[in-house]
């Protein structure tokens, strides 16, 4: 369903635009955010009509839950403008989706299509000044809800805040990423939240990714809580590793998020007729390959860097260095995709979603 659903944002607009301060060559992610922000309150059971309204502070109490027990989820998706000032979405269903399963897990009511859509359409339109034209330039949309009712008794918020906030974002270099595979902690169990993308899950990667830090590594591989013998996936990444040619990718589960550009580089990969095995992945098998130069890559996929290759790794105290290729598939992948979300290429699989 497009916006032609039978909601009537409120729209309040801001008096100024701080837009003309904003340095777009120097954004570092996620630190400056647009004129407007949307504002949908869930009370008395139902889901009140969305607003749009300044961007700005909120006010709570401090007895709302979201602070004493993390009832809090949150998406992350962007929106592109093409050569003729077109706005793109990419997949953006499978964020609605996804924050809805999220929500149900953390025993947060669901938000109707008919108000998510046309809240994120409207917004991203209001804010299309924001959305750079060029390769790699977009507008990072960060969707999330809380629970806002006050009490500290344990039990699910009866009111909710579903929010939607919006960053410019530009493609940058972040630097040679190393990472460590855990030996000792775990970001998901079995039965747990991994694979919502709940507030806390990240919380919780901070100390030991602090500790990852101070080794030299800038993210960690988390391996299966039970076992610590699988490689799983990155902090806010799904993991992929190339061994000869043939890309490797744990399969989704309760421990795993099921990332959009997991599965958009799954499909792309095997379009391409490259070799997709979507298996456990043995801590001992990476590191055998990477012993006898099997190993060619490992990177990271997901919403804010698209693919994140890997320069090396740390297991078990030594270090390990990937080689460095002329034809990684990181790279060919990561074009394929951008091509599409930009309006670049044809859209095969109906993954770009015109916000008009
Ligand atoms: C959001 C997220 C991803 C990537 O998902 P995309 O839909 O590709 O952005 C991967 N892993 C975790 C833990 C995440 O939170």
């Amino acid at each position: 369903m497009k916006n032609d659903a039978n909601v009537a944002i409120e729209i309040v607009k801001a008096p100024t635009s701080k837009i003309d301060s904003v340095d777009f060559e120097n954004l570092s992610f996620g630190h400056i955010f647009t004129d407007h922000m949307m504002v949908c309150d869930y009370e008395n059971g139902a889901w009140k009509r969305p607003k749009i309204v300044p961007y700005g502070p909120i006010t709570l109490e401090p007895a709302a839950k979201v602070f004493h027990y993390g009832q809090a989820v949150f998406e992350g998706m962007k929106a592109y403008k093409d050569k003729d000032d077109k706005i793109w979405m990419f997949r953006p269903l499978e964020n609605f989706k996804r924050i809805n399963k999220s929500s149900s897990r953390m025993a947060i009511p669901e938000i109707p299509e008919e108000y998510f859509m046309p809240a994120l359409e409207e917004l991203v339109k209001l804010e299309k000044d924001w959305i750079k034209k060029g390769f790699g330039n977009s507008l990072y949309i960060r969707p999330f809800v809380i629970a806002t009712e006050a009490g500290v008794s344990a039990s699910p918020s009866k009111n909710y805040k579903f929010m939607i906030i919006c960053s410019p974002a530009k493609s940058y270099y972040t630097g040679e990423v190393r990472v460590q595979f855990s030996e000792r902690f775990s970001r998901a169990a079995d039965g747990g939240v991994g694979s919502a993308k709940a507030a806390g899950n990240y919380g919780a990667q901070f100390y030991p990714t602090g500790l990852a830090n101070a080794e030299g590594f800038q993210q960690i591989i988390w391996t299966d809580a039970s076992t610590h013998e699988f490689l799983e996936e990155a902090g806010t990444m799904n993991i992929f590793f190339r061994i000869n040619d043939t890309l490797i990718t744990a399969p989704t589960n309760d421990r795993i998020l099921d990332g959009v550009t997991r599965k958009s580089i799954i499909k792309m990969a095997e379009e391409n007729n490259i070799n997709v095995e979507v298996r456990k992945v043995a801590v001992k098998e990476i590191i055998e390959a990477a012993n006898n130069g099997t190993l060619k890559e490992i990177f990271g996929t997901g919403t804010a860097a698209v693919i994140n290759p890997i320069a090396g790794f740390g297991y078990q105290g030594k270090k390990y260095e990937l080689p460095k290729l002329t034809d990684s598939y990181a790279s060919f992948l990561k074009d394929a995709l951008m091509k599409i979300q930009y309006n670049l290429a044809e859209d095969k699989f109906d993954w770009r979603y015109l916000v008009e």
